[in-house]
C-alpha cells in the first residue's frame, strides 16, 4: 500500500461554456491543468484537470466564462 497524500480538492468543469483562453493553464499554483486535445460544443479546446488539485479556487478566480465549481475536501473524512 502506498502512503500517497489523499487529494486536497478538486474542480468540476463546465467545458461548454470555455473559450479556450488558457487563462487558467499558468494560474493553478501547482499545475494540475492543462490544454486536452478534446474540444466542447463551440469547437474549443478545453482544460483537463491531472491529480493534485488543492482545491486553492485560483482557476475560478481567473476564468473570464466562469467556467470552475470548486471543491475542497475535509481532512480526517467523517462528513
Ligand atoms: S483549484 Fe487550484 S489547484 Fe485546483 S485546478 Fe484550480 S487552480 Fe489548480
Ligand atoms: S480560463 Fe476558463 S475559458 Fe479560459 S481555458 Fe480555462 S476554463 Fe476555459
Amino acid at each position: 500500500m502506498s502512503a500517497a497524500t489523499p487529494p486536497r480538492g478538486t474542480v468540476r468543469l463546465a467545458a461548454d461554456r470555455c473559450k479556450g483562453c488558457e487563462l487558467c493553464i499558468p494560474a493553478c499554483p501547482p499545475a494540475v491543468l492543462s490544454m486536452s486535445d478534446q474540444r466542447n460544443v463551440q469547437g474549443f479546446r478545453v482544460p483537463a484537470l491531472r491529480t493534485g488539485c488543492t482545491g486553492c479556487g485560483a482557476c475560478l478566480l481567473v476564468c473570464p466564462d466562469f467556467c470552475f465549481e470548486v471543491y475542497r475536501f475535509e481532512e480526517g473524512g467523517n462528513a
